[in-house]
């Protein structure tokens, strides 16, 4: 079977839609921790299991000998490494045929904190001797459109990632190269460092934002404090907004920008473009 835990999320749900382009629902098995979010995928006649990274024992029985199987990485700060570990393990006594990762654009050469956990998770998995695939991901293009309610209200978009740029993709685009990958061949013990084809900088994408919407949106940028406050009275919790913050400040050293084709090559089109991912965010907030 093709196994994809954390399907009840937003990328894990745009891979079952991809896998289910390439092959037979009943190949699939989704993987979540909470059944009640399984029922949209239930429906598509997908295989379902629960399971929660945090408790090894739920693990059991999740993977099977030859399965090729998709970890996404989870959304608990501080927690994933122990969790991927036991994920990992898990797949290794089951005898998985190729583990992928949702790994970080540039891997271990990212130096803001987010990574941290995504770099020791790839040599966990490095080291389990279990065949795998590293798909770097780089930054979603949602990170920014998901927020653009918020940007239009206060009328500039901020940050504090200065001149750097980003080499963002729609979360469908790695979504594609993940179905791609769980169901080609030749991907085992591969890396692949996916990006946007092209890296944009806070100013573009406020001045794209302009141009779409008729308003002068200016990039205000923040020194990093200003801007972890100012997410603060917004409602972020406070890590979250050292971590988003933190990842600006990468951002501004050009840890996110690198535009190697990797995700173009591997889904076989140009990636969506930034403008057309705002303008698909400003049509749902009509
Ligand atoms: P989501 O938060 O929508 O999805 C995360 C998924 O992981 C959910 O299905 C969640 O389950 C599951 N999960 C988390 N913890 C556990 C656990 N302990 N046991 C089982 N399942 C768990 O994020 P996205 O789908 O948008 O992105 C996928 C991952 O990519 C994120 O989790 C994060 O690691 C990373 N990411 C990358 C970004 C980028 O720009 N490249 C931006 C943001 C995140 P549940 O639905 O129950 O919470």
């Amino acid at each position: 079977s093709i196994v994809v835990t954390g399907a009840s999320g937003a990328l894990g749900r745009l891979v079952i839609d991809e896998l289910l382009k390439r092959t037979a629902p009943g190949d699939i098995v989704a993987v979540a921790r909470d059944r009640a979010k399984t029922t949209g995928l239930a429906a598509l006649g997908v295989g379902i299991k629960i399971a929660d990274y945090g408790r090894p024992e739920t693990l059991e029985g999740v993977f099977a000998t030859g399965d090729r199987a998709l970890l996404i990485s989870g959304n608990e700060a501080g927690q994933r490494l122990t969790q991927h570990r036991d994920v990992i393990d898990a797949a290794r006594e089951a005898g998985v045929g190729l583990l992928a990762y949702t790994s970080v654009l540039g891997g271990p050469t990212a130096t803001f904190s987010i990574a941290e956990e995504h770099i020791a998770t790839e040599q966990a998995l490095l080291a389990s001797g279990v065949p795998y695939c590293l798909l770097r991901n780089g930054w979603y293009h949602e990170n920014y459109t998901g927020a653009l309610a918020g940007t239009l209200k206060a009328g500039a978009v901020v940050g504090s990632a200065g001149e750097g740029r980003v080499a963002s993709a729609a979360r469908r685009d790695y979504a594609e190269a993940a179905a791609v990958v769980l169901t080609g061949t030749g991907h085992e013990n591969s890396v692949y460092e996916l990006s946007g084809d092209t890296a944009w900088s806070m100013a573009e994408y406020a001045a794209e934002v302009s141009r779409q919407t008729g308003r002068r949106i200016p990039y205000r940028d923040l020194p990093q404090e200003r801007y972890v406050a100012l997410m603060i009275e917004a409602g972020v919790p406070a890590l979250g907004a050292q971590l988003v913050a933190d990842a600006d400040a990468g951002i501004a050293r050009g840890e996110l920008a690198a535009t190697p084709g990797d995700l173009s090559r591997l889904i076989g089109r140009p990636t969506t473009p930034i403008a057309g991912s705002i303008a698909d965010a400003l049509k749902r907030l009509q």
